[in-house]
C-alpha cells in the first residue's frame, strides 16, 4: 500500500506516513514505537537497543492501515546481531 492502491478494497486513496499519537503517564502524548534490544530477557543490562517510529499509511476509502517502521534497516540489524551466539 506505501507503493500503491489498498491491498483490501483497491482504491488509491491512500492518506500516507503519519505519525500515530498514544497517550503516556498523565496524558502526555506521545509517538508510537516499536524496538529491539540485545538483551531483551535482561532485567536491567539489555545492552544496544534501537528503537523506531512506525509511521501509519491509511485507506480513505475501507480504512485499512499498514504500519511501517522508520528505522527498520537498523532494528533488524540488532535483531539479526542478537540471534548470533
Ligand atoms: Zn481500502
Amino acid at each position: 500500500m506505501r507503493e500503491g492502491a489498498c491491498p483490501k478494497c483497491g482504491s488509491a486513496d491512500i492518506v500516507p506516513n503519519r505519525p500515530i499519537r498514544d497517550l503516556g503517564h498523565g496524558n502526555s502524548v506521545h509517538e508510537l514505537t516499536t524496538r529491539v534490544e540485545e538483551r531483551p530477557d535482561a532485567l536491567i543490562f539489555k545492552g544496544e537497543t534501537v528503537e523506531s517510529y512506525l509511521r501509519a499509511w491509511v485507506c480513505g476509502e475501507c480504512g485499512y492501515t499498514e504500519l511501517y517502521a522508520t528505522d527498520h534497516r537498523y532494528l533488524f540489524d540488532l535483531y539479526t546481531r542478537a540471534q548470533t551466539p
